[in-house]
């Protein structure tokens, strides 16, 4: 088995996933628990377990997981009315896979950022 984490596995094409995207430094895939009409996951293909975990050396790869959130989220028609993108960091930020993960939503309104935050 190749990596510790289950997305490792889906980079290996060890386990099936719906692959929207994939070169040599990041994959794309849809998530098997969708929150809204499109969410896709784009994550390096190389193991960074959290966004707290990146250094200096990194700066072109989390650029070009931006760059493939954007040419993704054009792909599958969310450009024009926009979309969201979100990247949660360990505990507190409720990150449940430890191989860092950009999530792309979109397809419907998708209200506040953090619902109840300000009331
Ligand atoms: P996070 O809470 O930011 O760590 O998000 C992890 C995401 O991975 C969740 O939205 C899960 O639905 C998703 N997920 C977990 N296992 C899989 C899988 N095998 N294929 C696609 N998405 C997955």
């Amino acid at each position: 088995m190749s990596g510790s984490t289950i997305f490792a596995r889906i980079v290996a094409g060890e386990i099936p996933a719906d692959i929207v995207y994939q070169d040599e430094r990041v994959t794309a895939f849809r998530d098997i628990s969708p929150q809204a009409p499109v969410h896709i996951l784009v994550i390096p293909n190389r193991e960074i377990p959290t966004l707290a975990d990146v250094g200096e050396e990194d700066e072109a790869l989390l650029g070009h997981m931006l760059v493939t959130a954007s040419r993704v989220a054009a792909e599958q028609g969310l450009a024009e009315e926009g979309y969201r993108t979100i990247i949660n960091c360990r505990d507190h930020g409720g990150q449940e896979v430890y191989h860092l993960h950009l999530h792309l939503l979109g397809g419907k309104p998708l209200g506040r950022m953090l619902p109840g935050a300000g009331e």
